[in-house]
């Protein structure tokens, strides 16, 4: 029979490498304490509808990309593409805002898009998210920059700078997508194909292109944040104000809209020159029509999300490594050091360390060779004639210094080594 494997343009996270994953998990998820963000989570399929109501129907994850099936009943299901129009829904579903303004929340897990496999772009790839729901002022949208920021910097990444943009709210963007049509009417022949389709239904992805012929024509386009209204403008002010106060530095990029067409006002996404040309983090903006069009009533909301697996890379360029620390290996030698090897194994567990030992009767040399192989910080060696003393051997494997220690006093003895 023919073995199988594991769809395209999916993977397996094995060991080592899942202990890297959980290790990554966690900084975020410490990350979140300290700012008291709630860890959510939602279904990995939603209906469809939800995300062409809420991510947008001409957007690029909506009409290319979505892993979208009909089930046994005929309702069509979407895999979900991205995480916040899930938690918005949720934040609806549940009424979260009974638990008070604003709901803070953290999501984390995998995100699925259909399109051809390619190097480094997985079907199911993985994201972590936060949001905001409920809250308006500047002070959030600078909280949530500041988040993001920390997550990165916890795994190792010093410099940074914040692209930065307004795209307006539902009163002035018309004005602004009007003249932004207007401006590239006598261009439209010159564009590429996207870019006429754009000019007719999105105007606003027009700014997204990155198709070379179109670059001259784009540059010459008015920029959102000279067309905002007074509300607008006076957010955007008092965003770059308080990016100023926490001295985080920023960069105003008119063309950066983001792909997807809840995000309202504030957008912007973190980068670091430390990491060369592919220096995009993360991203994200704030989205305060998209539980209106969820059906709820008008709430702000603002986020970000970044992808897990480029946070991974970040993590092990960066030097992390054997992240399953393994603290003793328990060597014997003989059925009665076997049993003594289980007692013991107990004890010192209990105690907080992480102990492994062979399972079966093999050579002194064989199971040497897996303390080493595993990078145990300690090896402790009970033989039968230990065992008679009430001693053990206890070698400590960087130093290769092996002391004998009574047995009664191990515990104590690994503690004050640290
Ligand atoms: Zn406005
Ligand atoms: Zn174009």
């Amino acid at each position: 029979m023919e073995a199988l494997n594991a769809p395209r343009g999916t993977q397996d996270i094995l060991p080592p490498d899942s202990a890297l994953w959980v290790e990554l998990e966690g900084i975020i998820r410490r990350v979140a304490r300290s700012f008291v963000y709630e860890e959510i989570r939602t279904p990995l399929f939603e209906h469809s509808e939800l995300f062409q109501r809420g991510v947008g129907s001409e957007t690029d994850i909506v009409c290319k990309e979505m892993y979208t099936f009909a089930d046994r009943g005929g309702r069509s299901l979407t895999l979900r593409p991205e995480g916040t129009a899930a938690v918005a829904r949720a934040y609806l579903q549940h009424n979260l805002a009974n638990r008070g303004l604003p709901q803070k929340l953290l999501y984390l897990g995998p995100m699925f898009r259909y399109e051809r496999p390619q190097a480094g772009r997985f079907r199911q790839h993985h994201q972590f998210g936060f949001e905001v729901l409920g809250a308006g002022c500047a002070l959030v949208d600078v909280e949530v920059i500041t988040v993001a920021i920390a997550v990165y910097r916890t795994l190792g990444i010093q410099r940074f700078t914040v692209l930065l943009n307004s795209i307006g709210c539902r009163s002035c963007r018309p004005v602004y997508l009007a003249l932004l049509r207007e401006s590239m009417t006598p261009h439209l022949d010159k564009l590429c194909p996207d870019c006429q389709r754009r000019h007719a239904g999105n105007p606003l992805r027009l700014l997204d292109c990155k198709n070379p012929s179109c670059q001259p024509f784009l540059d010459q386009a008015p920029h959102s944040a000279d067309h905002l209204c007074p509300d607008c403008r006076s957010h955007f002010q008092e965003v770059q104000r308080l990016l100023s106060l926490v001295a985080l530095p920023f960069q105003l990029e008119p063309r950066l809209v983001r792909g997807l067409d809840y995000y309202t006002r504030t957008v912007f996404e973190v980068t670091s020159p430390d990491l060369g040309a592919q220096n995009a983090l993360c991203g994200g903006g704030r989205y305060d029509d998209l539980v209106a069009t969820l059906g709820g009533s008008p709430t702000p909301g603002v986020g970000f999300a970044g992808g897990l697996e480029r946070a991974l890379l970040i993590l092990v360029e960066r030097g992390a490594a054997n992240l399953t620390p393994l603290d003793v290996y328990l060597v014997h030698l003989g059925p009665e050091a076997q049993e003594r090897a289980l007692l013991l194994s107990q004890e010192l567990r209990q105690a907080g360390l992480a102990v492994d030992q062979s399972y079966d009767a093999r050579s002194l040399s064989s199971q040497l060779k897996i303390a080493n192989r595993k990078s145990a910080r300690y090896t402790v060696i009970i033989g039968e004639n230990e065992l008679r003393r009430g001693v053990a051997m206890v070698r400590e494997m960087a130093l290769g210094q092996q002391t004998e220690v009574a047995l009664s006093s191990l515990l104590a003895h690994l503690r004050t080594r640290g």
